[in-house]
C-alpha cells in the first residue's frame, strides 16, 4: 500500500483509520466506512483502485465533485474519468471509447488504461440500465458508493435512485463495494447496509474529532463587527460564511466586499454562470470568502478553507458538525464560528412547522427536528468543552477537555456537582425514567399539581430535595448532565424523557465525581477572550510560503486548475519548512508525487 500511496499521492502514510479500511477492502470484502467530513475518505477507494487489477466504478450523486476528483486525480498521473448528464456528447463519446477498449482487452492492461470511472446513480441507471449493463462486461475490480446515506430515507438528503443501487450486488456478485458516508446515525447506517445488500460487510467507524478545528460561539451582538473581525484573523486565507437565506448570502458579501474583503454570494437562485464563476473564483483563490446558503455549499469540496462561520443557526448539530467540517481538510489549524442570535431558532422552527404534511409521521419528524434543535440551543449556550459536546452528540466520549475551543479558552466557574446529580438521577429514577425535563424539575422542587398528584409522586422521597434552588437552575444543570452523556435523553414518539445510563451508575454510587459550569442568573453576554489559532512557522518560513503560495498560483492559471490541485497547503508548509535542496530531497516531501516531482520540482526548488 504505502509505495504506491507514495507514488500517486506523494503521501508517506496512511491516516489510522485509513488503514483497515483499506485492507478489508484489499481483502475483497464488502465495506462500510462511516468517517468525519475531511477524514479522507476518498483514499479508501482511490488507493485500492489502483492496487486492484481491474477498473473501480465510483458511485457519486454530486457532479461538481465528479469533476474535482477526477482532476486532482489526472494530476497524480492517474487515469480517471466521469460521465454525467453535464457533458457534451463529444465528451461522453471519448469517454466511452476508452471503456470500449478495455472491454476489447478483456483482462490485459495497459499503462494509460482508465483505472477509474466516476458517475451518478441516475446515469447508471438511466436508458433503461444501459450504462450498468455494458459495465457488466467490464473487469470491474471495485465499486464505491461514495454519500451512502443518500439511500436512506431517514436521512436528510434521500435520493430515491440510490436505493434503486441494490441492483449492483445482482449484477456484480463476486466484486467487492464499499459505501462512504460521513453520516453516524444508527437507522442510516443499517439502511445502508440493507439497502445495498452488502455480504457479510464490515462497518468501519473512525472517530468524529476533527482536532484541527478551533470552534467558537459568539452570542450576537454586533454582527457584522464580530464576522470581520473573525474573516481579518485570516488574512488571504479562504472561508465559507452560512447564511440561511439567499438574500442575506447577498447582503453579507456586498457588505464584505465594501470592507476591501473579495466576497461572492452562493446560492440556488442565482443565474449560472454567475453561480459557476462564484465558485470557481472561490476555487482558485481569486476570492477569499464564499457567502453560501446551507443547502447549496454541499458541493464545496477544497481542503484549504481555513475558516467556516455561521452568520445564522444551523438547523442541528449533524448539519453544524458537517458545515464546520469543511474546514481544514487538509489537517492544517483552521477555525468555526457561529454568531448565535436565539431569534433565528424562531425562523427555523417555523420552516419545520411550515411543512403541512399530517399524518403521525410527519408530526414525529417533526417532533425530531424540534428536540434537535434544542440540542443545538444548548450547545451554543454550554460553557462546557465544546468539542466534549459534539462528539458527546455522536456517542463519542473524550478523555478531558480539548483546549481548542473558546470555552476551553475561556473557563467558566465550576463546581463540584455530584451531589446535584445524584438528587436529579435519584429523581428520574424514583418516577420511572417515563418523564421530561420540566417535570422532573418539579419533584425536585416538591410542586404540588395535577400531575404530581396524578401519579402519587407527591410521597417520594425525593420530593422537594431540591427546594433551595430555583428552576431554572435545576433545567440548566440538567441540560448540563445531558450534554456530559451522564444522563440521556431518550425520544418515546412526541415524549422526551429523561434515563439513566452506565455512568449515571457510577455516579450515583459515589464512584465518579461530577464537576459543573455554576448557575448564574443573568449571564453577562460579554464578548469573551479569543485565542489566536495559527499555522507554527517561523517568520522567514512564511516567507517563503508566501512565495511557493505565489507560484502555485501562477502554476494553476497556467494549467487551469484550482491551486490545491497542484499542491496542498501542507505540502507548501512542509516545502517552507524543509527546504529542499534538490530533485530528491523534493521527492521526500509529503505530497510530491512522482508526477507532480518531474512536473513541478525544478520551477520549486528555484523559488526555494
Ligand atoms: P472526505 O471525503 O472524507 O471529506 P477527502 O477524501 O476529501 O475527505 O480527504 C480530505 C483531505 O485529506 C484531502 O485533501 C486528501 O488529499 C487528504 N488526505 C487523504 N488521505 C491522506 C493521507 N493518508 N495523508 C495525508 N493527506 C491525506
Ligand atoms: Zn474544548
Amino acid at each position: 500500500m504505502l509505495p504506491t500511496l507514495k507514488q500517486y499521492f506523494g503521501y508517506d502514510k496512511l491516516r489510522p483509520a485509513q488503514e483497515p479500511v483499506i485492507s478489508n477492502v484489499l481483502a475483497g470484502k464488502d465495506t462500510l466506512a462511516i468517517m468525519p467530513t475531511g477524514g479522507g475518505k476518498s483514499m479508501c477507494y482511490q488507493l485500492p483502485s489502483l492496487i486492484l487489477p481491474g477498473l473501480t466504478v465510483v458511485i457519486s450523486p454530486l457532479i461538481a465533485l465528479m469533476h474535482d476528483q477526477v482532476q486532482s486525480l489526472t494530476k497524480n498521473g492517474i487515469t480517471a474519468a466521469y460521465i454525467n448528464s453535464s457533458q457534451s456528447t463529444e465528451e461522453q463519446d471519448q469517454v466511452w471509447n476508452r471503456l470500449k477498449d478495455i472491454k476489447q482487452k478483456g483482462h490485459t492492461r495497459d499503462e494509460g488504461d482508465l483505472k477509474m470511472i466516476y458517475t451518478s446513480p441516475e446515469r447508471l441507471l438511466a436508458n433503461d440500465k444501459y450504462f450498468l449493463n455494458y459495465l457488466t462486461g467490464l473487469p470491474i475490480s471495485l465499486v464505491a458508493i461514495d454519500e451512502a446515506h443518500c439511500v436512506s430515507s431517514w436521512g436528510h438528503d434521500f435520493r430515491p435512485e440510490y436505493s434503486q443501487l441494490s441492483i449492483l450486488k445482482e449484477l456484480f456478485p463476486s466484486t467487492p463495494i464499499i459505501a462512504l458516508t460521513a453520516t453516524a446515525d444508527q437507522l442510516t447506517r443499517k439502511d445502508i447496509l440493507e439497502k445495498l445488500r452488502l455480504t457479510n460487510p464490515k462497518t468501519f467507524i473512525s472517530s468524529f474529532d476533527r482536532p484541527n478545528i478551533h470552534y467558537r460561539v459568539e452570542t450576537k451582538a454586533d454582527p457584522y463587527e464580530q464576522l470581520i473581525d473573525f474573516i481579518r484573523s485570516w488574512p488571504d486565507q479562504a472561508g465559507i460564511v452560512y447564511c440561511l437565506s439567499r438574500k442575506s448570502t447577498e447582503e453579507v458579501a456586498a457588505k464584505l466586499s465594501k470592507l476591501g474583503i473579495k466576497a461572492k454570494p452562493y446560492h440556488a437562485n442565482l443565474d449560472k454562470s454567475a453561480k459557476e464563476k462564484n465558485f470557481s473564483d472561490f476555487m482558485d483563490d481569486k476570492i477569499q470568502v464564499i457567502c453560501a446558503t446551507i443547502a447549496f455549499g454541499m458541493g464545496i469540496d477544497k481542503p484549504n478553507v481555513r475558516f467556516v462561520a455561521h452568520w445564522n443557526l444551523p438547523k442541528n448539530i449533524e448539519s453544524y458538525y458537517q458545515e464546520t467540517g469543511r474546514a481544514g481538510r487538509d489537517g492544517l489549524p483552521s477555525e468555526a464560528m457561529l454568531i448565535y442570535n436565539p431569534s433565528d431558532a424562531f425562523t427555523l422552527r417555523k420552516f419545520i412547522d411550515g411543512d403541512n404534511n399530517t399524518g403521525t409521521n410527519a408530526q414525529l419528524f417533526r417532533a425530531v427536528q424540534h428536540d434537535k434543535l434544542d440540542r443545538l440551543l444548548e450547545f451554543c449556550q454550554t460553557g462546557h468543552c465544546r468539542r466534549r459536546i459534539l462528539l458527546q452528540y455522536f456517542q463519542e466520549k473524550i478523555a478531558s477537555d480539548c483546549n481548542n475551543c473558546d470555552c476551553c479558552d475561556n473557563p467558566r466557574l465550576k463546581i463540584e456537582g455530584t451531589v446535584i446529580a445524584q438528587k436529579i438521577m435519584s429523581a428520574i429514577y424514583r418516577t420511572g425514567q417515563r418523564f421530561g425535563i420540566s417535570y422532573i424539575g418539579d419533584i425536585l422542587l416538591g410542586i404540588v399539581n395535577e400531575r404530581t398528584q396524578k401519579y402519587g409522586h407527591t410521597a417520594l422521597p425525593t420530593f422537594g430535595i431540591g427546594k433551595d434552588q430555583d428552576k431554572d437552575t435545576w433545567l440548566f444543570y440538567m441540560n448540563q448532565l445531558i450534554d456530559l452523556g451522564i444522563i440521556d435523553i431518550k425520544y418515546d414518539g412526541f415524549i422526551k424523557t429523561l434515563g439513566l445510563n452506565e455512568t449515571s451508575m457510577n455516579v450515583l454510587s459515589g464512584n465518579k465525581p461530577v464537576e459543573l459550569i455554576q448557575y448564574k442568573p443573568k449571564e453577562e453576554k460579554t464578548r469573551v477572550k479569543r485565542a489566536k489559532v495559527t499555522n507554527d512557522l517561523s517568520e522567514s518560513d512564511t516567507e517563503l510560503f508566501e512565495r511557493l503560495r505565489g507560484l502555485r498560483t501562477v502554476i494553476a492559471r497556467r494549467e487551469k486548475v484550482p491551486p490545491f490541485v497542484v499542491f496542498g497547503d501542507q505540502t507548501l508548509q512542509f516545502i517552507a519548512r524543509l527546504r529542499p535542496k534538490n530533485m530528491f530531497e523534493f521527492a521526500n516531501i509529503s505530497g510530491v508525487g512522482r508526477v507532480k516531482l518531474q512536473k513541478y520540482g525544478r520551477e520549486f526548488l528555484e523559488v526555494i
